[in-house]
């Protein structure tokens, strides 16, 4: 392919690209979590497209922007099965590859108060290659703002910030050791407070400013649950509180977060104004059920 997204609605080349994970997400709704050891009754159970990859791109979608995703599904019957969700989301998928065995599947437990534990089978998501991803290489490199999570190989959203052109913006989710090329390549970093502490190794004692300078990033918006996002960007800090809302389900709450974020950057804000519309956006998926509210 030349880059030209092919979805329906699309057209031209994609302002998004999102390199990341694509999940089936197994959603089981519960009273309450449960303990090693207990087993407990689900009150409901569906099956959803998930994976921070596939959140973000389908968050970037619903925000108007041609997206495209570049990522891996398995040859099993959720590959195509994920495939058509994104494409109905507007998601182009010409740069998705299909690799033989399991398609990634991830189990979402949610309680009533909308906690969430997770437990992630990477399947085909740790099969993404840096060659897959070498690929996409025109796209990548019009692309406003390319967007990548640790849900895949490190090599592939490392061969993905060396082949972006704009802005590359790096959502160290789960957070891994990364090399100091990739760093190089990122404009932005957004972590969330447990991923701050484990990039930087600092403990609790270390105020949160602080943490995000230890980062090799100037531009730095860690995202703070309920209590919103703070920017460090070089001198600057900034809070910006989130507003109260009823919660529903947390679930990918991160992934819109990012999504929007990228989105208002590209279309001009400043880091500030980009995480007020970031905050807004994430308020506003927190009311709703599962990682790629409507
Ligand atoms: P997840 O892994 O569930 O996607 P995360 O840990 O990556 O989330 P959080 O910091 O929990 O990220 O949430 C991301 C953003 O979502 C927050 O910065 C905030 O703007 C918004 N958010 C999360 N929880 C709430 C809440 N209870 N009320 C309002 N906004 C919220």
């Amino acid at each position: 392919m030349d880059g030209e997204v092919g979805q329906p609605g699309q057209v031209g080349r994609a302002e998004i690209v999102v390199v990341g994970s694509i999940n089936v997400d197994r959603r089981v709704v519960v009273r309450s979590l449960p303990r090693a050891g207990e087993t407990v009754l689900a009150d409901s159970t569906a099956q959803l497209s998930g994976g921070k990859g596939a959140n973000q791109a389908v968050a970037a979608a619903r925000l108007g922007r041609r997206t495209t995703l570049v990522g891996a599904v398995g040859d099993d019957p959720q590959g195509g099965w994920l495939r058509d969700r994104l494409a109905e989301a507007g998601v182009a998928t010409d740069h998705l590859t299909t690799v033989p065995g399991d398609s990634g599947l991830a189990l979402v437990l949610v309680d009533g108060s909308g906690e969430n534990s997770i437990v992630v089978a990477p399947g085909a998501n740790a099969r993404l290659t840096a060659e897959h991803v070498a690929a996409a290489a025109p796209v990548l490199a019009e692309a406003a703002a390319v967007l990548v999570q640790c849900e895949v190989p490190v090599a592939a959203i490392a061969e993905a910030a060396r082949l972006a052109r704009g802005l590359v913006l790096l959502n160290p989710a789960p957070a891994s050791p990364l090399p100091d090329h990739l760093w190089a390549r990122v404009d932005v970093v957004v972590p969330n407070r447990g991923e701050l502490a484990q990039l930087t190794g600092l403990g609790p004692e270390v105020d949160l400013v602080t943490m995000a300078r230890a980062l090799p990033c100037d531009r730095v918006v860690v995202t703070l649950g309920g209590e919103g996002a703070l920017v460090v960007d070089g001198g600057l800090v900034e809070t910006v509180p989130a507003p109260v809302v009823e919660v529903v389900d947390t679930t990918g709450a991160g992934d819109c977060f990012c999504a929007a974020l990228a989105d208002a950057l590209v279309g001009g804000s400043t880091l500030v104004e980009a995480t007020r519309r970031a905050v807004a956006a994430a308020a506003l998926s927190v009311q709703q059920v599962g990682a790629q509210p409507r």
